[in-house]
């Protein structure tokens, strides 16, 4: 027998599906980058059964490969092509555990998808802020396992922001569990936040404990045209002033991403009809009825018409309009695959540095991409920009974004390092970033980060080959 043999046969037969049409819908990431085989997967229904797993795999030295939503953009949750990694999925244990209103704190199992956690809190009147395109199918322990941003990340922080506790099965079958709604506990390391991100490198998230917050009393949601893109970033500082810091998005959506959505989906409609390069959708949430939102937000519109930073603009004025917004925000990645695709570059810097990279980035695609197209949009209250490459039109696209690609991200990330930046803002390393870490990453910290993946996982059990890569940094 081999050794993932030998575990499956030691495992109960419930747990285990062997159905290669079920394994092969776990064995391509989302965006179709890579391609792996795996023997089986596992669907433990308990934390005891999660030590099991663990356990047997460690034992017998088999890979474990753990599978969320599998919406990952950057191949974390894919097995290698071996064919002898196992998957495990939590979509079993996706029991909300307690919402505990007194503590404004929720207990889930990590198999918990992320829509149906909103769904609890707010049945309690409460709310949980992390909000992604992808929350109908990413499951919570995905979001921690890749320290998840979003939409709402200007206000509430990304997701290590708003993890209380965890539990985990570590890779050698201990349960290390502080799920707990204390907001503060000094007692040594914080070491449920060195699992948050980690990618499933470190061990199994199986429970979470979260922070929750009070529901929006009162919200305003505007879609701006915007003059120039020096106007972006101190726009966002008046909106806060104005608001009093309620701002809790402020999306940036090039007026090229909005063209390619219109060219692919005629059925969408426009909010504003003048023509800009520029848009900003933004929103302002308070959860006290007494705020006047609304006022603040209409004399922040206001000036920025009258100082000609706002162009024109939109607030919506139903529920509707606001989703109708949201809904042109969210298919922006749909109208670039719809256009023959994009080399993406998930980047952050300084929002001081926002305008200018953005400036000197488009320029460097306009030099070196032979014509490329750019799409550019995303969550720049956070300083986080998604800064997409695609094909001319007309031309050949894969062919065309691989030569493309090779000769321009390096330009795109040499200007972020340069910027002080990084060259994966919210996505994580998974396999796809690897390269990139060799050569932007902190030698020191990846030296750092491998001798704990030896401490914790000697067997390099737990996703090998992702977020720290297969070997120790060696620093001489
Ligand atoms: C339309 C769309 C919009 C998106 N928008 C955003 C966005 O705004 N912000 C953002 O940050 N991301 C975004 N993403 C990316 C993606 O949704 C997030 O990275 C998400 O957190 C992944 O969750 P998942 O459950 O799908 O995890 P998966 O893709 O299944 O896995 C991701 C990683 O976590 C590991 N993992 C999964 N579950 C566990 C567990 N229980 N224990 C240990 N490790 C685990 C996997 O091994 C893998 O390394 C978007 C994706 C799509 C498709």
């Amino acid at each position: 027998m081999t050794p993932y043999e030998q575990v499956l046969a030691e495992l109960p037969a419930e747990i285990v599906v062997n159905d290669k049409d079920i394994i092969n819908g776990y064995t391509t990431d989302f965006r179709k980058k890579y391609t792996g085989e795996s023997p089986a997967l596992l669907r433990p229904r308990s934390t005891e059964e999660v030590t099991s797993i663990v356990k047997l795999c460690t034992l017998h030295s088999v890979a474990l490969v753990p599978v969320g939503g599998n919406t990952g953009y950057c191949g974390g949750a894919t097995p290698d092509v071996s064919g002898q990694q196992l998957l495990i999925s939590l979509q079993r244990m996706n029991k909300i555990r307690e919402v505990d209103a007194d503590n404004l704190s929720i207990t889930v199992d990590a198999g918990c998808i992320l829509a149906e956690i909103h769904e609890a809190a707010e049945q309690e009147n409460l709310m949980f802020p992390l909000s992604l395109g992808s929350q109908q199918s990413c499951q919570i322990g995905g979001n921690i396992s890749t320290n998840a941003g979003g939409v709402s990340a200007v206000r509430y922080g990304i997701t290590r922001d708003l993890v209380l506790g965890l539990e985990v099965v570590l890779p050698d079958g201990q349960v290390l569990s502080n799920l707990s709604p204390l907001r503060k506990d000094n007692r040594g390391y914080a070491l449920h936040q060195l699992l948050i991100g980690a990618e499933g490198s470190l061990g199994i998230v199986t429970g979470a404990s979260l922070r929750l917050f009070l529901p929006a009393a009162s919200r305003v949601t505007a879609f701006l045209a915007i003059n120039e893109i020096s106007d972006l970033m101190p726009l966002l500082a008046k909106a806060q002033r104005y608001t009093g810091e309620a701002v809790t998005s402020f999306e940036y959506i090039s007026g090229a991403s909005l063209d390619l959505l219109f060219a692919s989906k005629p059925e969408l409609r426009r909010p504003i009809q003048t023509p800009s390069e520029h848009f900003v959708l933004i929103e302002a949430a308070s959860s006290s009825p007494v705020l006047g939102l609304d006022q603040a937000i209409e004399a922040f519109f206001e000036d920025g018409m009258s100082g000609e930073t706002i162009v024109d603009g939109v607030i919506a004025t139903s529920e509707q309009q606001r989703q109708d917004f949201w809904n042109l925000r969210e298919h922006i990645p749909e109208g670039e695959v719809l256009n023959g695709g994009s080399v993406k570059h998930d980047v952050s810097v300084r929002i001081s540095d926002m305008a200018r990279f953005i400036e000197l980035g488009s320029d460097l695609v306009h030099r070196y991409g032979q014509g490329a197209r750019l799409s550019v949009y995303g969550h720049v209250g956070d300083g986080n920009v998604h800064f997409n490459v695609l094909a001319p039109e007309g031309a050949e696209s894969p062919a065309y974004l691989d030569e493309v690609s090779a000769k321009v991200s390096p330009c795109i990330y040499d200007l972020v390092a340069k910027l002080d930046g990084s060259f994966s803002a919210e996505y994580g390393l998974g396999q796809d970033k690897l390269p990139l870490d060799q050569i932007y990453g902190d030698p020191l910290k990846r030296h750092l980060m491998g001798k704990i993946k030896d401490v914790l996982d000697p067997n390099k059990v737990m996703n090998p080959g992702k977020v720290v890569g297969s070997q120790i940094c060696d620093l001489s």
